[in-house]
């Protein structure tokens, strides 16, 4: 287990295209295992490849709810092939833009193909949050963040408070104070 750094907005990084993995090879596995780690440790329901600085089209999912079970699932490649006409609206919440939700309409249902984890091809339909997280995760891999489907006046905000808050952190870092995150806040999950 290998837990990997997760980067946060505003991050070059986060802003660029990922490019697709050949084959899912022993390297590209160890990605995807690392990934779920971090995800689990972060805590998340979604994560993607480049969060963690590495610009290839790797996501990794698992969603946990009473309505939904998906355990744990693993996806290079992955694309939209279908999506619905009719919207769904869920509050997202992402692990590079920490304690900031905001609501975000995107297609309700959408058929995902991909390769697994054993570089099967699979297709997956997807309604609920697992539409929203796949989407929201897929985004990532185009250098796409939920704040960039939500007006600039409120994306601005996001952003300047995240620079906030991380300058404030290496501050304190500077000075040897203890993080002060609040790690008990009630909160929508972040993908
Ligand atoms: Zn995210």
């Amino acid at each position: 287990m290998a837990l990997r750094t997760i980067l946060t907005a505003p991050d070059p990084r986060l802003k660029k295209k990922s490019k697709p993995v050949d084959t899912v090879d022993a390297e590209t596995r160890q990605l995807m295992d690392d990934m779920l780690d971090t995800m689990y440790a972060a805590p998340g329901i979604g994560l993607a490849a480049p969060q963690v600085g590495e610009l290839k089209r790797v996501i990794v999912l698992d969603i946990d709810r009473e309505d939904t079970k998906t355990g744990p699932l693993f996806m290079a490649n992955p694309e939209i092939v279908e999506a619905s006409d009719d919207d769904a609206t869920y509050e997202e919440g992402c692990l590079s833009l920490p304690d900031h939700y905001s609501d975000v309409a995107r297609p309700a249902r959408v058929k995902v193909r991909y390769l697994d984890r054993d570089g099967v091809q699979k297709d997956l339909a997807c309604e609920g949050l697992l539409a929203t997280c796949v989407q929201h995760e897929i985004d990532h891999l185009d250098g796409i963040l939920f704040v960039d489907h939500i007006s600039a006046l409120k994306r601005n905000m996001i952003l300047r408070k995240l620079l906030k808050t991380r300058k404030e952190k290496e501050r304190d870092e500077a000075e040897g104070k203890p993080a002060a995150r609040d790690k008990d806040k009630e909160s929508a999950p972040a993908l």
